[in-house]
């Protein structure tokens, strides 16, 4: 009989980055009996990579900065598909977060006159990340661990145990979310990685703050942990997700050498002042401003350069438009055989600013390049190219406290859609995960007060022998021949330009795949055993995989993280409609829904004009005589 070990909460938080640890920290303040569960080591989420900063409207660079611009940044930025009611309380509530987590210690660089220093970055109007160099991630982390510690001694002193009632489980990962009779959540079941052992943490409510599913593409920022876990947790919970076809490409990620192929190069860089150069030297973004974005934009070198001084009198340069744009401008330039030698562009600081300016600005990134690649980027031009990066699909939730569908179960950060629409500004993840994770650790709380729950024994023994079938079965698959076909398909027929007959293919492949997942095998222990943790993981990138594409090959237009070939254009009655994905036997369901009429008071905000772009002629608000 495999030995199960057994343990009551009132809330479960699934994953310890940003969004986990301030949800974590919120149901702990709400008075709940809280874990924190995280397959990674603790302290190495991945908001630890976050290097930019977090974006928050504080004004302190530019004091004509305030929620209004915030929001209708995000709302260009994710071309007006995000969940308004998000992106609202996200620019609202973005600065109480950022000032919090500096009560809480956190040591963000500072202006002259020692306010919080906030940097330029794509899509935003005004200079909005708080920053600490380019390591504002793990500021972050420390920060919320730091809070949680001291809650911890807190609880010590007054109950003799600082376990009583915020408790840690790193490395631990959860494979099935666990319902009662009555379709509720009632915890979740998982397994230690250093001994392989079971565990069912029973609870009324789950945050799921797992982050994204990069690691079904072949070329990634993103790290081992980022394999759609939470995404699909919930789908097989009976959850819906939204938008799974927007995917973002960050433009820079390293090209060379092969082994760090996909590792992330700042925006910072072109936020402070970096440019983009093909082969022949050409400065070439000033050709790839759309014209949704045409008067935000310098149209030459000189007003663009004028703008890091000026930014009052000048517009921004285009190497500072959203992401989605510029890796589709970089794509083109290389398709076009004006890239660099190893399939890329060249990103230039080097002539820009001074060395020691360079170093001191992006310690990380001098470091990065020196240790991985042997470039000077104080000296030399960086080569980068499109990498995947961010998922801005996700669990489909309410807006204001983060439930999904399903009763009991919560979402925050990368995990969960909508607040970003087609396409993420940079920045806006790490305000993100304080804002939503702190209402998702409250909504969670609230509905714990509320309800008990009993697991039933079904439940623990099926979601066991799932866990141990690889166990079961002789000669199947390798889990690792399996995954690399996966990032190629992904990354070969699901990419950063999409064409209906590869969608296609891309779905055919995906549904051997799911048959190839369900006959692999592993032998040996069951401590520390990678392969058997990748054959349980594939589940989830397959499935997840399946809902992007579904989504892809469905939206018949293009938007932000999505560029279909066929249907280049953006269309205002697709912006209409989100596709949401179920799944209740494994395979993936796919259906349109209406998305909601955003608030007059929030269409006022923007002018006529620009919505045009965006909206269908009987959606405008009416014209002023
Ligand atoms: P994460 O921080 O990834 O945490 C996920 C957690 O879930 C981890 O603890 C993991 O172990 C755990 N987990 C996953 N699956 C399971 C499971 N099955 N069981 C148990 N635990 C599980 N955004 C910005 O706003 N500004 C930036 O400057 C910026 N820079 C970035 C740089 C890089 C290199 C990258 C890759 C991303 C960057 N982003 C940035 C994006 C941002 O970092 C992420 O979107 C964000 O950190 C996600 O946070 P999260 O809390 O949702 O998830």
């Amino acid at each position: 009989m495999t030995e199960i070990e057994r343990l009551q909460f009132d809330v479960v938080v699934i994953g310890a980055g940003g969004a986990g640890l301030r949800a974590a920290i919120e149901a702990r303040l709400q008075g709940k009996k809280t874990a924190i569960i995280s397959k990674s080591l603790f302290g190495k989420a991945h908001t630890v990579m976050a290097e930019g900063g977090a974006a928050a409207a504080m004004g302190n660079a530019n004091p004509n900065d305030n929620w209004q611009v915030h929001f209708r940044d995000t709302m260009r930025g994710g071309k007006f598909l995000n969940n308004w009611r998000m992106a609202e309380l996200h620019a609202k509530e973005a600065p109480d977060r950022v000032w919090e987590l500096e009560a809480w210690g956190a040591l963000f660089d500072r202006t002259k006159e020692g306010k919080i220093s906030q940097r330029n970055f794509g899509g935003h109007e005004y200079p909005r990340l708080a920053h600490v160099g380019d390591r504002t991630g793990l500021e972050l982390i420390r920060t919320c661990q730091q809070k949680i510690v001291s809650l911890q001694q807190d609880d010590h002193k007054e109950l003799g145990d600082y376990d009583a009632k915020i408790q840690v489980f790193a490395e631990t990962t959860i494979t099935r979310l666990l319902k009662d009779d009555e379709g509720k959540i009632c915890g979740a079941f998982g397994y230690i990685r250093e001994t392989g052992k079971f565990v069912v943490f029973e609870a009324p409510a789950v945050v799921l703050a797992t982050g994204g599913i990069g690691k079904s593409f072949k070329v990634t920022s993103n790290s081992w942990e980022y394999t759609g876990d939470g995404h699909a947790l919930a789908l097989l919970a009976g959850a819906s997700l939204i938008n799974m076809e927007f995917v973002q490409f960050h433009p820079t990620g390293m090209v060379w050498p092969p082994s760090v192929k996909g590792i992330l190069v700042t925006e910072s860089v072109r936020g402070d002042g970096g440019v983009l150069r093909n082969s022949e030297g050409k400065r070439f973004m000033f050709e790839y401003i759309p014209d949704v974005f045409k008067a935000q934009y310098a149209t030459t070198e000189e007003e663009g350069d004028r703008w890091y001084e000026d930014p009052e009198n000048n517009r921004r340069p285009p190497e500072l438009l959203p992401r989605d744009e510029v890796a589709r401008a970089i794509n083109s330039e290389v398709k076009a055989g004006r890239g660099s030698p190893h399939g890329g562009v060249f990103l230039d600081i080097a002539s820009r600013l001074k060395p020691e300016q360079i170093i001191k600005r992006l310690p990380s990134m001098h470091h990065q390049f020196k240790e991985l690649a042997d470039v000077d980027i104080t000296a030399e031009p960086m080569e980068v190219g499109p990498t995947c990066h961010y998922v801005m699909g996700g669990v489909e939730v309410d807006p204001d406290t983060g439930a999904a569908l399903v009763p009991g179960l919560f979402a925050a950060g990368e995990v969960s859609g909508g607040m970003h629409g087609s396409n993420r500004l940079g920045g806006n993840s790490l305000s993100d995960l304080l804002v939503f994770g702190r209402r998702a650790g409250l909504g969670a709380a609230e509905y714990a007060s509320e309800v008990t729950v009993t697991v039933p024994e079904s439940e623990v023994e099926a979601a066991m022998a799932e866990a141990l079938a690889p166990y079961e079965r002789e000669g199947g698959e390798n889990p690792y021949a399996v995954h690399q076909e996966l990032q190629q398909t992904m990354n070969d027929l699901v990419g950063i330009i999409r064409r209906e007959g590869e969608l296609e293919q891309a779905i055919e492949a995906l549904g051997k795949l799911r048959e190839r997942v369900g006959s692999v095998s592993v032998e040996g222990g069951r401590g520390y055993h990678p392969g058997w943790h990748l054959a349980l993981d594939l589940r989830n990138m397959v499935l997840v995989s399946e809902c992007v594409a579904r989504a892809a090959l469905e939206r018949q237009e293009s938007r932000g993280g999505h560029t279909r070939d066929d249907y280049p254009q953006m269309s205002a009655e697709w912006r209409k409609l989100n596709l949401v994905c179920r799944s209740s036997d494994g395979t993936v369901e796919l259906k349109r829904q209406d998305m909601e009429p955003m608030r007059e008071d929030l269409i006022g905000l923007f002018d006529r004009d620009e919505l045009k772009k965006y909206l269908t002629e009987d959606e405008l608000p009416a014209e002023e005589n």
